[in-house]
């Protein structure tokens, strides 16, 4: 599994990340810029919280009876022509899609953005079997130009890079030489990646959502690559995670209407494109050849758990925009595919605890996640579950945390310890500078304990009569 975007340790992830102030620049204007026109298209729109109730019922109602709409879209693709292959694992997928291209021959593919294909690793398997693979998204493009940088944010993958580094990235790797303005670089990246589409042999995409009663592949895009990928070469594959559907275009409808304005502000995005089916015989372009490859790789196992809810994920990538911790450290801080509170609330599952316990602590527990997403996942609360699993697991909890906690428990247990130790807490503020104490106060103060101390107050309230 791919979900593991970084070997550094937690506490190193998070030095690195905070000592980058370009980034954290980058980010917090990412932010605020799209916080802004999120919340005025919903303004526009109205009665948010009439939609967001609407659309998380719609969501739960597709988790509930998943193994119904999978069948029926897989029915109804073979119908229209597509290929449907389910696959359980990240190999399973990669496999299938090396099975398509090693047949086809194919020297070269282009993808459009999809995180399903990060999670699998398909770029990596790709290139192994020496097929050359060209990231047609912008932000994805700029990543790849720059060693393979990973996202860091689910639908602004590019979020924590401002248009200078971009810029110094093109001119460096690809002989740009001209300024920073965006619409000159994405002018001199066009003109590289066009050629791209007509050379290449297969077309790979992601799904944002399968209609279940047409068998429809849809994609939202802002940019024409989609377009381009999905039409120009003679085979197309789609990755789709299998929580991916919706029952008819009704549900799409509303399911769009939030998708589009929590991912990016507005009503619409410049491109929706609907796939059903390979090229007809009436059609002008397309591909002759469509494989749709649903993809598991541990959705099952989210499923049966107690954190079903975060299946509702529709991608849009708003609990990231909102939430404090991400905005100070970006996706690379979590050193996970999937950042922020989604990925929070999601990776341990998907990934289990042995390996992504440690990130949960990145959460302050604010709530502020809660409050925007589109579809109501009680993020918080999933956090918080992972947090207490951890805390009551042995073996995952950290040595010092359980005999630090049973030493306060003796403390607080006895009154002589508890009066000798509250006596000595009056050096306290000597802590802070040793030990491991140390770390914790580096961006904390710890408050000097003065005044007087409640029991003594207490003792003399009751000479003066007071009562108890
Ligand atoms: S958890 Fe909610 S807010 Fe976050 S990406 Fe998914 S749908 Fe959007």
């Amino acid at each position: 599994m791919s979900i593991k975007t970084s070997d550094l340790s937690l506490n190193d992830r998070l030095k690195k990340e905070l000592a980058d102030t370009t980034m954290r620049k980058a980010i917090a204007n990412g932010q605020d810029a799209l916080n802004t026109k999120r919340n005025a298209a919903f303004a526009e729109l109205g009665n948010y919280e009439e939609w967001r109730e609407n659309a998380a019922a719609v969501r739960h109602h597709v988790l509930e009876n998943l193994d119904f709409y999978l069948n029926q879209f897989a029915e109804n693709a073979s119908a229209n022509g597509a290929h449907v292959i389910f696959t359980r694992t990240d190999k399973e997928a990669t496999d299938a899609a090396l099975e398509i291209v090693k047949a086809k021959g194919v020297k070269k593919a282009v993808k459009s953005k999809s995180m399903v294909t990060e999670e699998v690793g398909l770029n990596e398997a790709l290139e192994e079997a020496g097929i050359e693979v060209i990231e047609t998204d912008l932000g994805e493009y700029i990543l790849q130009t720059d060693d393979n940088d990973k996202p860091s944010h689910i639908v602004v993958p590019a979020l924590h890079r401002d248009r200078e580094y971009i810029r110094e990235v093109f001119a460096r790797k690809k002989g740009y030489t001209g300024d920073s303005v965006p619409e000159n670089i994405t002018r001199f990246v066009r003109g590289l990646i066009r050629k791209e589409f007509l050379e290449a042999d297969v077309g790979i995409t992601g799904c944002n959502f399968a209609v279940a009663d047409t068998g429809t592949v849809t994609l939202v895009t802002n940019e024409g690559n989609g377009r381009f990928v999905t039409t120009a070469p003679k085979t197309q594959i789609v990755f789709m995670g299998m929580e991916r559907i919706v029952p008819s275009f009704t549900e799409l409808d509303m399911i769009f209407s939030m998708l589009v304005r929590s991912a990016v502000g507005g009503k619409l995005t410049s491109y929706l494109s609907f796939i059903t089916g390979p090229r007809g015989e009436e059609d002008r372009d397309g591909p002759e050849d469509l494989y749709i490859i649903i993809v598991d790789n541990g959705r099952s196992k989210v499923l049966e758990s107690g954190f079903r809810e975060v299946l509702r994920c529709i991608r849009c990538g708003t609990c990231m925009l909102e939430c404090p911790a991400y905005r100070h450290i970006s996706g690379h801080g979590y050193g996970t595919l999937y950042p922020g509170p989604l990925g929070l609330a999601l990776v341990p599952v998907l990934g289990g605890y042995e390996n992504y316990s440690d990130v949960t602590k990145i959460c302050s527990l604010c709530s502020a996640c809660n409050d925007v997403c589109p579809v109501k996942i009680p993020l918080y609360e999933l956090i918080y579950e992972h947090r207490r699993i951890i805390a009551e697991d042995e073996e995952l909890v950290h040595a010092p945390e359980p005999f630090v906690m049973g030493a306060y428990g003796k403390v607080i247990a006895s009154s002589g310890i508890y009066d000798f130790g509250s006596n000595m807490a009056r050096f306290a503020k000597f802590l802070p500078k040793v030990g491991p104490l140390k770390e914790w106060t580096r961006e904390r103060d710890l408050p000097e304990i003065t005044g007087k101390r409640f029991r003594h107050w207490f003792k003399d309230h009751k000479k003066k009569g007071g009562k108890s």
